[in-house]
């Protein structure tokens, strides 16, 4: 169907409609599979034109599929004729009568609209099932804190506080593994001869490692951006140029440890649960202020972990106090004056922690 569409293209003439009916003599295979398959491809090819025509720039034309990569098709639900035995653990497709044997994440009510049979570049086949339901809506937990505040770092990858106490949450230590593991197999893989059987083994190896490390990862930042908003009303975080930072040499680590993708699955999350979710301005200054006397530190350098406020003297881990200047902003505190020093001092019951005097923090210095 595109090769016609493309030769009427080509020669300026008009794109003609065409049916996947007309191939099913010539191609008998055609007609194993189910007939809405075949009418979602032609649909789907004639989006992918009329979206080029629409815009040129965005919408290139569409090509040939090429084998190896990602395939899939859609197929839809008529008189049940999609169901899923979730007893059985079995998908029934339609012209697929004795079902099809799946590993069932979770069991859903309401109408099957749609079914997405896709196999990946590693060899596995998924099935996304869309579903109409009455009641789309998640059971909302009551959150236990008001606010926090979440820092993004690099060493760790948040820092996180709020009415209670500061955390980090550290990189997983199974990403960091299947990176390392990652890496290697790249290597072996270019180093095959091209085409060859031992370079396609060496080439699924590395595709599974991929989608290991996307679902691991996917999986991570879902399970920390759920627990964080089914804790907080109010989730406060730093608006990092995320794009900006790509360009610089923290590249690779920035987009290793997924911040983009964890400040999406916070925003939607936020969304679907009845939560504030506020990005700060990408001016105010978490890691400067002082977060017990308001005092703004400007030398301090991005390599500084820690540091002295030269203004009330109280050493800060860079990170944690990032994290409770966010939280401020979060309980409606965005600047915390010298005057407001002995309020946050009745803070300390909640549990921030305490850290040690400059004078003590120089002196272990001096003996390291
Ligand atoms: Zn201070």
């Amino acid at each position: 169907m595109l090769d016609k569409k493309m030769q009427a293209y080509k020669k300026k003439e008009r794109i003609p409609r065409v049916t996947p009916a007309k191939y099913k003599k010539e191609f008998p295979f055609l007609k194993e599979v189910d007939s809405f398959a075949l009418c979602n491809v032609q649909l789907q090819l004639e989006k992918a034109f009329k979206d080029h025509f629409r815009n040129r720039k965005q919408f290139k034309l569409p090509k040939f599929k090429k084998k190896r990569e990602k395939q899939s098709y859609t197929t839809n639900s008529v008189r049940d004729s999609i169901r899923v035995d979730f007893e059985k653990s079995l998908l029934y497709l339609p012209k697929i009568r004795e079902g099809v044997k799946i590993e069932l994440h979770r069991r859903f009510d309401g109408k099957i609209k749609s079914v997405t049979v896709s196999r990946t570049n590693d060899g596995k086949y998924y099935a996304s099932i869309l579903v109409e339901t009455q009641n789309p809506r998640n059971k909302v937990v009551e959150p236990k804190s008001k606010a926090c505040g979440i820092d993004l770092g690099l060493e760790h990858f948040v820092t996180v506080t709020n009415d209670f106490r500061s955390y980090k949450v550290e990189h997983p230590k199974y990403l960091l593994k299947g990176e390392e593991r990652l890496k290697r197999l790249q290597k072996s893989f270019s180093k095959k001869q091209k085409g060859s059987k031992n370079s396609e083994k060496a080439r699924l190896r590395l595709a599974r490692q991929h989608a290991y490390i996307t679902n691991a990862r996917n999986d991570f930042l879902h399970k920390l951006s759920k627990a964080i908003i089914d804790e907080n009303q109010v989730v406060v975080v730093e608006d990092i140029n995320v794009k900006g930072l790509l360009k610089t040499r923290l590249a690779k680590s920035v987009a290793d440890s997924g911040w983009s993708k964890f400040l999406k699955y916070l925003k939607y999350k936020a969304e679907w649960y009845g939560r504030t979710f506020i990005q700060v301005d990408r001016f105010f200054p978490s890691s400067k202020l002082c977060h017990r006397c308001g005092h703004k530190n400007n030398d301090l350098a991005l390599n500084d972990r820690t540091w002295c406020c030269p203004a009330c003297g109280e050493t800060h881990d860079r990170d944690v106090n990032a994290s409770i200047n966010l939280y401020y902003v979060g309980i409606g505190r965005p600047e915390v004056t010298p005057v407001e020093q002995a309020l946050v001092d009745d803070r300390s019951p909640y549990g921030l922690p305490k850290k040690p005097s400059c004078e003590e923090a120089g002196s272990s210095t001096a003996k390291g």
